[in-house]
C-alpha cells in the first residue's frame, strides 16, 4: 500500500477527501441511528445491528485509536524534548501553555455561568434536597503535584496516566541531549519510530469514516433525541456557550495573540473535531490532533508534543462549560443560593479535578460530582441532567480538543516554531 502523501485531511485523485467522507459517516450514522430510534428498532436489528455490527465496528475503531497514544506521546515526546535547542525554553513554553490554558478555561466557565444566571436554566424545578451535602476530599494541590512524577514508568504507561508519561518522557529526552554519541544513536532510533507511528497514524485514519459511522449510529440509535425536550433549556445553555466559546474566544485568540486566521484553523481542525464528536474522547483523538497541529497547521514537534497530550489531560473547556452550567442549573432546581464564593469554589475545583483525569467519555460528570460535593449541592441532582450528558459529551470533547489546538498554534507562533507556510497550505497539497 502506498503511503506517500496520504495525510489525515486528503487523498489525491477523483476520490472525495478523507476528510470529506469522515463527515459523509457522521452524517449517514445519524441519519439511520435517528431513522432507527424514531422506527423504534427492536428484535434482530437491535441484536444484530446496533448491539452487533455498529458496537464492534465502533469499538474496534475506538480500541485502535487507544492503542496508539501512550507510545506516541512518548516516542513524539521524546524527540520533541531532545530536539529544543534550548533547556530554557522548556520552561516558556510551559508557563505560556499552562497561562492559556488556566486563562481559556476561566473564560469558558464565567461564561457559562454568566448565561446560566441570566437564562435561569433551573428555574422552576422546585425540587428540595433531603440532606445538605457534606464536602469531599478533591485532590489537593500537593496531592495533584506529587502524583506528576511516576515511581514506575512502566506503570505509568500501563494504567496510560498522561501526566506521569509527559514528565518521564520529558526527563528521558533530556538525558538523551546530554548522553553524546550514545544519545544520538538512540535519537535516530526515536525519530524513526515516530514517523512509523505517525504512518500507523494516518493508516488508521483510512478507517474512520466507518469507525465514525459505526459509532454515531449506535450512540444515536439507542439515545436518540428524545431525553433533550424535558431538558430542552439547559440542553441549549450548554449547546450555546459552547458554540458561543468556539466561534468567539478561539478566534479572537487565535487572531489577536497568534495574528493567525481562524477560517484556515477551523477548516484544517475539521477531522480531528469530528472524530472527538464521534468518539467523544480527547484521548482517543490525541493522535489524530497531534497529526493535523504538526503537519496540517505547522507546529513543530518540539512544542505539539508537549502541548497536546497535557491538553487532552488538563485542558477542557468544554467540560469545565458543562459543570458551570449544571451547578447552576441543579443550584436553581432546588433553590440552593451558592452566592459568588459558591461560585469562585466551582471554578477553582473544576479546574482542580481535571488535571489528572484522562480525557475519556462521561468523565465530567465523574467530576461534577466532585463540584457539587464541594459547594454543598445535592449530588443527586446530577440524576436530572445524565439523560442528555452523552450528546452534550460529544461536543464538548469537540471543544476541548479545539482549546488544546488553539493554543498550541499560538504558542507555537510566540516561538517562532509554527511553519506559516505549511498553516496556509492548501488542505490537499
Ligand atoms: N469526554 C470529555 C473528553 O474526553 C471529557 C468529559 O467532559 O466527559 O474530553
Amino acid at each position: 500500500m502506498v503511503l506517500r502523501g496520504v495525510g489525515v485531511q486528503g487523498v489525491t485523485g477523483t476520490r472525495p477527501s478523507l476528510t470529506l467522507r469522515i463527515l459523509i459517516g457522521m452524517a449517514l450514522g445519524l441519519v439511520l441511528g435517528l431513522a432507527l430510534d424514531w422506527a423504534g428498532a427492536e428484535g434482530p436489528i437491535e441484536t444484530y445491528l446496533v448491539g452487533g455490527l455498529f458496537r464492534i465496528g465502533g469499538e474496534i475503531f475506538l480500541a485502535s485509536l487507544m492503542l496508539l497514544v501512550v507510545p506516541l506521546v512518548f516516542v513524539s515526546l521524546v524527540c520533541g524534548t531532545a530536539s529544543l535547542d534550548d533547556i530554557a525554553k522548556l520552561g516558556r513554553v510551559g508557563g505560556k501553555t499552562l497561562g492559556l490554558y488556566l486563562g481559556t478555561t476561566a473564560i469558558a466557565i464565567s461564561l457559562a455561568l454568566l448565561v446560566a444566571g441570566i437564562v435561569r436554566p433551573g428555574a422552576g424545578f422546585e425540587l428540595h434536597a433531603d440532606t445538605r451535602f457534606s464536602a469531599e476530599a478533591t485532590p489537593s494541590l500537593v496531592e495533584t503535584l506529587i502524583g506528576l512524577f511516576p515511581s514506575n514508568p512502566v506503570r505509568a504507561m500501563a494504567e496510560g496516566n498522561m501526566l506521569q508519561i509527559i514528565v518521564f518522557a520529558g526527563l528521558f529526552g533530556l538525558a538523551l541531549t546530554m548522553a553524546g554519541e550514545s544519545g544520538k544513536r538512540i535519537l535516530s532510533f526515536f525519530n524513526d519510530l515516530n514517523d512509523v507511528i505517525m504512518r500507523l497514524v494516518m493508516l488508521l485514519m483510512h478507517f474512520a469514516p466507518y469507525g465514525v459511522f459505526c459509532l454515531i449510529a449506535k450512540v444515536f440509535a439507542v439515545q436518540g433525541l428524545g431525553a433533550i425536550k424535558p431538558l430542552a433549556k439547559y440542553f441549549f445553555v450548554v449547546l450555546g456557550v459552547l458554540l458561543l466559546h468556539a466561534l468567539v474566544t478561539y478566534p479572537v485568540l487565535l487572531r489577536a495573540i497568534g495574528g493567525l486566521n481562524p477560517l484556515v484553523f477551523y477548516r484544517k481542525m475539521r477531522a480531528p473535531i469530528a472524530l472527538a464528536f464521534s468518539t467523544a474522547s480527547s484521548g482517543a483523538t490525541l493522535p489524530v490532533t497531534l497529526e493535523t497541529v504538526e503537519r496540517r497547521l505547522g507546529v513543530h514537534n518540539s512544542i505539539a508534543s508537549f502541548t497536546i497530550p497535557l491538553g487532552a489531560t488538563i485542558n477542557m473547556d468544554g467540560t469545565a462549560i458543562m459543570q458551570g452550567v449544571a451547578t447552576a442549573f441543579i443550584a436553581q432546581a432546588y433553590g440552593i443560593d451558592i452566592g459568588m464564593s459558591g461560585y469562585l469554589m466551582v471554578v477553582v475545583t473544576a479546574t482542580l479535578a481535571s488535571v489528572g483525569t484522562a480525557g475519556v467519555p462521561g468523565v465530567g460528570l465523574v467530576m461534577l460530582a466532585m463540584v457539587l460535593r464541594q459547594v454543598h449541592l445535592p449530588v443527586e441532582g446530577i440524576g436530572l441532567i445524565i439523560g442528555v450528558d452523552r450528546l452534550l459529551d460529544m461536543v464538548r470533547t469537540a471543544v476541548n480538543i479545539t482549546g488544546d489546538a488553539s493554543v498550541t498554534c499560538v504558542v507555537a507562533k510566540s516561538e517562532g516554531h509554527l511553519s506559516a507556510e505549511i498553516y496556509a497550505q492548501p488542505e490537499d497539497s
